[in-house]
């Protein structure tokens, strides 16, 4: 089994939309969603038949007894992290350090599992979904992304995993452990500036990887400045996805692109060969 990552460096290049693609064209029979900030593949998949759901502990959390509390303050002076005020502990300060169960002279301080976020994963006819969804201000996303992938299933096809936007720890979490690594990128500066960023994240993590330019008619100047930057650091680029403005009112219906006639879908089907070239001629060497 190979595991196909696809990544962007920023949000917005359509790198949901050509993963969601690839899982088609692939006939995967295990993907995964590890945007768990933002999951928003199951959208478009719609699975129905959830077989597991369960809470992600990030880490720990504590609370005040106001009982056994002696309002010395000693916790609020021990927090590094101004997480306690008036006896109160903010969730979303605490790091669950512990410092202040440390310094607490009555053992007022009660330690709780913190409840970051959940797990799902879908058991379909076919195959097999997992995704995540982080609470809104918790940490540990990289925590989160590595349970999720430990959730997809050995199989023969392609897997794809739709990651994370950005270069942070959900996106290295993400890259451990898999084959090969699709970056989206579009032309613009900030999305050049991106692509590079992740390229470095993928050669300091040793993973194999290659690049997609979305919406590349959009600026053939800075296309041109990704295909030389390409060519000069010997990276493939698999695959060139014209700008087509249906693609936007097909997604918005929660239609898959491969499903209708568009004029980026003749080029995210020959993407497809390349890549399987490619990841072919990695698992030869
Ligand atoms: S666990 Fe650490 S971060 Fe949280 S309130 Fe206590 S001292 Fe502050
Ligand atoms: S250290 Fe313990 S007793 Fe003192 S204020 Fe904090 S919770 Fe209350």
């Amino acid at each position: 089994m190979s595991k196909l990552l696809v990544l962007s460096g920023k949000g917005g290049t359509g790198k949901t939309t050509i993963a969601l693609a690839l899982i088609n064209l692939f006939h995967s029979k295990a993907f995964a969603d590890v945007d768990v900030d933002a999951p928003n593949l199951h959208l478009i998949v719609n699975p129905q038949s959830l077989a597991n759901k369960k809470d992600f502990i990030g880490g720990k959390i504590v609370k005040i007894d106001q009982t056994k509390c002696i309002q010395c303050h000693q916790c609020e002076q021990a927090c590094k992290f101004d997480a306690i005020s008036n006896l109160k502990v903010n969730e979303y300060l605490c790091e669950g350090c512990l410092a202040c169960v440390q310094v607490c002279p009555v053992s007022a301080i009660d330690v709780l599992d913190d409840i970051s976020g959940e797990t799902m994963t879908y058991d379909n006819q076919d195959n097999f979904f997992a995704t995540a969804k982080l609470k809104m201000g918790r940490g540990n996303s990289g925590k989160l992304v590595t349970n999720v992938k430990e959730q997809l299933p050995e199989v023969k096809e392609i897997s794809v995993i739709d990651g994370s936007p950005g270069i942070g720890c959900p996106v290295v979490a993400s890259i451990n452990g898999v084959d090969m690594v699709l970056i989206v990128t579009e032309p613009s500066l900030s999305g050049m500036a991106d692509m590079e960023r992740i390229i470095k994240t993928c050669e300091i993590l040793d993973v194999k990887y290659m690049v997609c330019i979305n919406r590349y008619d959009i600026n053939m100047k800075i296309t041109n400045k990704i295909q030389e930057y390409c060519k000069n650091k010997h990276i493939t680029i698999v695959g060139e996805i014209p700008y087509d403005p249906n693609v936007i009112s097909y997604q918005n219906k929660m239609i898959n692109i491969i499903n209708v006639e568009t004029s980026a879908k003749a080029s995210i089907v020959n993407m497809s060969h390349k890549i399987i070239e490619k990841i072919k001629e990695e698992e030869s060497l």
